[in-house]
Parts: structure tokens; sequence; C-alpha cells
């Protein structure tokens, strides 16, 4: 790179955010940009995104649009850009006209350096914009949006492919965290690119552990939850579940068990979102239980663990989902609860969608069935489906932390088999589960179903451990289900041919211990060091300043920073601006307030 430039971009660095070196491609992309080239950059959640556009904007005189197609993400980084001393500004529905028309006429002056607005707001004025604003940039954020390939098309954003036409000298560079190739060159070629510069960062995330339960009902989804706000209490986390009710029962469930938690889907009242998101960014609540609607942009850097309670459709949901944990590189987990009814009602909504995308829905929601089920190190998995080889197990994730017990499961299998063929292939997974169990179901019962000979065949074992097997033996193609009538099981040839004992089958044991286990190993540590005790004040010093100022604690410093400071103990200005994230303005701002409590604490 240019070495002139290299030296200008990391004084910016360290003037505006306070960071001393670049994370792996940031300095390539500012160099490809600055010099006027499109750029399509695809880096995984947390990987440092926004300052592969934010610098060249820095470095340059005239203006960045970033097209960004969510609300709360335009304001958040408006505000981390104002807290930095970058001027900013945001062009949206929710701002009031006045306020608009006093943005573009600041932008037009030259007197913002970043300026964020929707696809539809860009869209519609581009030609103007083009003419009056002295733009130099343009971001599009979460650019996977525009391909049909992607998991989250959203049509307006194909309206972006006039940009290279309409302003042919001014580079482009799309940003997402979507990794498979196919969507990238789909935006490369959508949005016309020239010759782009292509950055395609690493996607493991080493410090988020994972976790995988096949459904361990419902007390021990709120067992799982409760350690982690205990572990975690100054902290915060995020429970998505499938549907509106099921985020509304979590919720309720939660408080009941006494955890602050709040909720958060698309059919609440808007009011009542933006009440639910302050609270959860100021720390008010320590959870947030949500449909997928929730979360995208918010960079809350202490968001410590994230809990699937449902399967998520994809994997690339599930990887984008778990990745807005433990942004700050520090230690963050993901757990996942699944169960065959989430499988069910996923095939569902694939079939009530729009015939052109079933094909690929059904294959993605299998490669997602298929990592819950896996053996073999989930990590590896992920990587692998973004095409990233990864050569050595990554020993934080269950299965490399306790590889399930495989046993003959044959006689298992038998049991409900046969069950099932004793219905006459009229059960759904739940009720073979209780006829197995003997359960006394009036429905059950009406049937005839306690007659028949297997009737509580499987009565020692318990339904979680049902569960477990009925959605191996699916997965196993043992047995099949009629998504289409019922969702009604019935066996496989595969299926026949073991239960008529001429073939045998292999079952993952369902582990009853490992959520005890686990707990018992992650027990919260007492703050055993004064660096520790520290940092727990000053936490305290940054959750009462956020609440004087009004602004969220994780924008005045981030968890990271907060280390850092704890570690590095400044004792004057000048030592303070050696903390990560500590700039320029932020010292100024900050630094005498964090440097009392640092002496007082001696
Ligand atoms: P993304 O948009 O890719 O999800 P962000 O741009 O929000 O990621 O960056 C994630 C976090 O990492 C932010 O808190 C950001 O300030 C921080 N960060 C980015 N670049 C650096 C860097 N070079 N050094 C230290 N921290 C960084
Ligand atoms: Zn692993």
């Amino acid at each position: 790179m240019n070495p002139e430039r290299h030296a200008r971009t990391l004084a910016l660095l360290r003037r505006f955010y306070g960071y001393s070196s670049f994370r792996p491609g940031q300095a390539e992309i500012i160099d490809a940009v600055a010099s006027g080239r499109d750029a399509v950059v695809l880096m995984p959640t947390g990987g440092g995104k926004s300052l592969c556009y934010q610098l060249p904007a820095l470095l340059g005189e005239g203006l960045c649009i970033v097209i960004s197609p969510l609300i709360a993400l335009m304001d958040d980084q408006v505000t981390a850009l104002l807290a930095n001393g970058i001027p900013a500004a945001a062009i949206h529905s929710n701002r009031p006209e006045a306020e608009t028309r006093e943005a573009l006429e600041h932008a037009r002056m030259g007197r913002v350096k970043l300026l964020y607005t929707s696809p539809e707001r860009f869209v519609a004025d581009m030609d103007k914009w083009a003419r009056w604003l002295p733009i130099h940039l343009i971001a599009i954020d979460e650019a996977h949006c525009i391909s049909q390939w992607g998991h989250d098309f959203r049509p307006v954003y194909t309206e972006l492919s006039g940009i290279k036409r309409m302003m042919p000298d001014i580079p482009v560079i799309a940003l997402t965290a979507t990794a498979d190739r196919l969507t990238r060159d789909d935006i490369e070629q959508q949005l016309a690119l020239r010759d782009p510069f292509r950055w395609t960062g690493s996607f493991d995330r080493p410090n988020i552990s994972i976790e995988v339960w096949p459904d361990p009902g419902k007390a021990r989804r709120i067992a799982r939850v409760r350690e982690l706000v205990e572990k975690y209490p100054d902290d915060s986390g995020i429970v998505y579940c499938l549907s509106r009710s099921k985020a509304e029962n979590m919720t309720r469930a939660l408080r009941l068990s006494g955890i602050k938690a709040a909720c958060y889907h698309a059919g609440m009242p808007a009011g009542a979102r933006e009440e639910a998101q302050r609270a959860f960014i100021n720390g008010d609540v320590s959870v947030v239980c949500a449909t997928v609607a929730f979360g995208m942009g918010i960079d809350k850097s202490n968001i410590r663990w994230v809990v699937h309670n449902n399967m998520p459709a994809n994997i690339e949901s599930y990887y984008q989902e778990i990745g807005r944990a433990g942004r700050d590189g520090l230690p963050a987990e993901a757990v996942m609860f699944h169960s065959v009814g989430d499988a069910i009602a996923l095939r569902r909504f694939i079939d009530e969608s729009d015939s052109a995308r079933r094909g690929i829905n059904t294959e993605k929601l299998a490669r997602m069935q298929a990592f819950a089920d896996a053996a073999v190190c989930r990590r590896r998995m992920l990587l692998s489906y973004f095409n990233e080889e990864k050569t050595h197990d990554c020993g934080n994730c269950d299965v490399c932390r306790s590889a399930p017990e495989r046993f003959d499961g044959s006689t298992v299998v038998q049991k409900a088999l046969s069950a099932v063929l004793r219905t006459d292939c009229s059960v759904g997974a739940y009720m073979l589960r209780d006829i197995l169990r003997g359960a006394q179901r009036h429905d059950i019962r009406s049937r005839g179903f306690d007659r028949i000979r297997t009737f509580g065949a499987g009565a020692d074992m318990s339904a979680a451990e049902w569960n477990h097997y009925i959605s191996q033996m699916i997965q196993l193609g043992l047995l099949d289900v009629a998504y289409d009538d019922g969702n009604r099981l019935r066996p496989t040839p595969f299926g026949l041919r073991v239960l008529r004992g001429e073939e045998q089958v292999m079952l993952a044991r369902y582990d009853d211990r490992k959520p005890a286990r686990d707990s018992r190993r992650k027990e919260t540590p007492a703050p055993t060091s004064t660096t520790e005790a520290l940092l727990t004040r000053l936490k305290a010093v940054r959750r009462a300043e956020a609440a004087r100022i009004k602004m969220p604690p994780y924008l005045i410093f981030s968890d990271a920073s907060l280390k850092d400071m704890a570690l590095k103990r400044p004792r004057t200005l000048e030592e303070f601006r050696e903390v990560s994230g500590a700039g320029e303005v932020k010292t100024a701002r900050f630094g005498p307030l964090f440097l009392r409590a640092i002496a007082e604490f001696g």
C-alpha cells in the first residue's frame, strides 16, 4: 500500500478511534477504496467492516453515503461516530422532515463526512443527490440483500443496480457478513462493479463457544438461560425464538423465574419495540426474547451469549445471529436448542413461501438440520459450509468437549417403528413419543392407541430422550415425515430393514448430564485479581455515566476498552490515550472521569 497514505490512515485510526493497529483486511480495503477502486468485502459480524468505509471517508474531501437497511443500525452508528468526533448524520423515515433538510444541507456544505440512509430513500433521490451532493464514496451495507441467492433478499436492493451507470466515477464498496461465493459474485454482477477489490475475511469466531441441544424440555432450557445470566451478571444476551408467541412465552417464563427479560417481535407496536430495544441497550434488562427481527445492526459489544430456543431456517442466519455475541473478541457463548417441532414448523414456512425459492430453502434447511445433528466438530462444519478449510477440531464446541457416545440403537428403533406401524402410520412425533412412554392422553385413549402392544414399551426412557432418538431416526432416514399430511411418520425402506433385524443402526446416546456438568465447570468466578475488581468498578462508573448523559453504555467504551483500561491503569490523560478505543474526543470527554475512578481505586 501507498506508504504515505498508510501513515495518514494509521494516524486517523489512532486519533478518532483510539486503535493502534488494523484488523486483517482493513488496511488493504481502505487503500483500495481510497485509490478509487470498487470493493466487495465479506467479513463476519464483528470483523470490523465499518472502518473500511469510514476511514476512506475521513481520508478524502467529500462525503460517503452509507446505505443501510435498518434504522436502529443507522442511529447507533451515527451516535458512535459523533462520540468519536466524526461528523455524521442519518436520513430515514423516522426523522422529522426539518431535520432531514438540515442534514442534507450540512452534507452539501461538506460538514458531514458520513451520511446514512435507507435504500428506499437513496433510490428515490439518487439522481438529485448525484448532482447536488459532493459524493466521494458509496458504501452498501448488508449487500447480500441484493441477491436472490442470499437468505435475506430485499427487492428494493435490486434498484441499486443503477448506481454505477449514474455515477461511474464514484467508488462503491459493498459489505456483507454472508460468506458464500455465489452471493458475492451476484453482488458484483448486479451492482456492475468494475474489477472490484475482493476481500474475504476468515469467518472463524473462535471466541464463541458453540453448544447444541436436542430438545431438552422447557425446564432445562430456562435453567440453561439462567446459568448464562448468572455467569455474566453485568452483560446481556438474546434468546431467539421461531415465532411471536414463542418469544412471548419465553419472556413470561424467564420473568417468572426472576430474570429481567424483555420481548421483541415485529407484531408489537413500534413504541413497545423501541422501549424493549432501549432497555436492552441501556442494560436495564439482561435478556431480550426475540424473533429474528431483533439485533441486526445492534453493535452492542457486551452481548455475551445468544440462545436459539428454536432451530433457525438456515446456517447463514444461525451464524449471523450467534455472531452478535462477543463482538469485542472476549469469550462468548452460543447455545442452540432444537426439536422435531422446529423442523416441522420450518418446513411449513417453506411450503407456504414463494415457489421459486422453495428448492433452495429446502436445501438450506437440510444443511441446518445436518449441523444440528452432527457429531463432528461444529465449528469445522460451519466453516466448511462457508468454504473455509479448518484442519483442526476447535476444542470450543460441545462435540469437541465431549463427543456423544454411540450405541447399537436397533432395539430403540424397533420399538418406535413397530409403534408407528401399529397406529397405521397415523401419528406425528410427539404422539409417538407419548404412546411409547405410555402417557395418559385423552386422544391416545380415544383412538385406541393405549391398547396396541407397544403402548408404554419405552416407559424406561424420558420424554427428552425419546425426542432425541425420534429426531435422529428422522435425520438418519429411518422415518419419513409427511409434511404435507399432518406431519405423520412412516418407516422408510431402510427403517423397515432395521425393524426386521436385517440391518443395524448406531445412535448417539442422549447425554442427560450435559447441563449439570457444564454448569459446574462454568461457575461464576469471584473477582480474584485486583484487575477484575477494578474492571467491575469501571463498569459501574460507565453505567452511572451512561444513565446521566442518556447514552448506551457500550458507546461510551466497549468492554474490551474497559478491560484494557483495567490492565493498563493509566494515571494521566497521556497514558489514557494508550487505552484501546480511547480516541482524542473520548479521552477529553470521559478520560478525567475514569482516571479519577482508577486513582481512587488505589
Ligand atoms: P462489523 O460491521 O463487521 O460487524 P464493526 O465495524 O461494528 O463490525 O466492528 C466491530 C467492533 O470491532 C467495533 O466495536 C469496532 O469498534 C471494533 N474494531 C473495528 N476495527 C478495529 C481495530 N482495528 N482495532 C480494534 N477494534 C476494532
Ligand atoms: Zn469443535
